[in-house]
């Protein structure tokens, strides 16, 4: 007989580390999949290989990363069951996530799914209600196995049908964490990470910048969210220039080569020529209105004068610098007055 499989959702956090580890010590091969979008962990797709290598050394697992990137920053401009604290759609994001590893079951042979949660831990997306309402919802109802709480869970199929056996299932419920740890230590893991999380629509200052994204019209334009501009958005210094002309600037070495990594075609890129500076990035420049030199000009010493108030300061003080702009890869210069606080204050996001 074949060996059963099993997908799993995978976060990289212990809950469902456990989960797979649960069911792997069945004799079950489970592959972990883990979704990522510019919202949260898009890094790992830098180095995926890298990434599996270190899951499976630490903790035994097979993981694939998977983009969800395009749908994903759809799903957040509406989702059906609302945000919670932030701006962090939860519950449609697990319907979502489920619903896409539920249509790779056939590509990995696998029968059934399984996540991490916990029944009663978080207070929007892990309420038995709303656990029925994202089996339902994801199409996943009853191939959906919560290793860790299944036992306070009705019976699903692989238990029903003797795949999984239920008694090795465990009946953890609430916030605490002593059960969990117990368990990785049983297991040998002795290094997870904290529970926190790294998903940028929970935390509340990026939050409120997304959900500005979002509310913008102007900024998000007719196509819609995309996730380049999330990407970007994720960045640097936000500003909003006057004619509603989208602009980000590094804080550092590590934005500044992101920054010019992100610059699609007909962004404007700005480098400080004779000192050092920050990277910046005008995007929504004139595409969309009628080019005229004497407006163009004026955005330019806009631009070029924010990157030369926030270049490195001589006696404590901005002073003019060159800036080399790039449009379409065509350069040119100028040489930028740095532009007073109180004149961009309010273009800050
Ligand atoms: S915290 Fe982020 S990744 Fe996790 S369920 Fe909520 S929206 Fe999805």
């Amino acid at each position: 007989m074949s060996q059963v499989s099993a997908i799993a959702l995978f976060s990289g956090g212990l809950d469902s580390i456990l989960a797979c580890r649960v069911i792997m010590a069945q004799g079950i091969r489970v592959i972990a999949l883990k979704f990522v979008t510019p919202f949260f962990d898009d890094h790992l797709l830098d180095r995926e290989d890298a990434y599996q290598e270190e899951v499976r050394r630490k903790y035994g697992i097979e993981v694939r990363l998977v983009d969800l990137s395009e749908g994903y920053v759809q799903l957040v401009a509406n989702p059906a069951h609302g945000y919670g604290k932030h701006f962090n759609p939860c519950i449609d994001c697990k319907i979502y996530m489920l619903g896409r590893a539920r249509t790779m079951l056939p590509e990995y042979k696998a029968s059934f799914l399984i996540s991490g949660e916990v029944l009663g831990q978080r207070p929007m997306s892990q309420r038995m209600d709303t656990l029925r309402v994202i089996e339902r919802e994801s199409g996943c109802a009853g191939i959906l196995l919560r290793p860790l709480c299944a036992r306070r869970l009705p019976e699903t199929d692989p238990e029903r049908t003797g795949l999984v056996r239920r008694e090795l299932l465990h009946a953890m419920s609430g916030r605490g964490r002593k059960e969990q740890i117990r368990l990785a230590a049983e297991f040998g893991i002795g290094e997870y990470p904290s529970p926190a999380g790294g998903c940028m629509l929970t935390d509340p200052n990026l939050g409120e910048r997304i959900a500005r994204y979002y509310q913008d019209r102007a900024l998000m334009q007719a196509e819609g969210p995309r996730a380049a501009d999330i990407r970007l958005l994720l960045v640097g210094r936000q500003f909003r220039l006057p004619g509603g002309h989208w602009f980000v600037l590094g804080r550092n070495e590590a934005e500044n080569e992101r920054i010019a990594v992100l610059a699609e075609p007909g962004d404007w890129l700005l480098t400080m020529r004779d000192r050092p500076g920050p990277t910046g990035l005008l995007r929504r420049g004139l595409a969309d209105s009628p080019v005229d030199s004497g407006e163009e000009r004026k955005l330019m010493e806009l631009a070029g004068g924010l990157v030369a108030r926030y270049g490195r300061k001589t006696g404590g003080r901005p002073l003019p610098a060159e800036v080399r702009i790039e449009r379409n890869g065509e350069p040119c210069g100028l040489t930028a007055a740095p532009l007073p606080d109180d004149v961009f204050r309010e273009w800050q996001l």
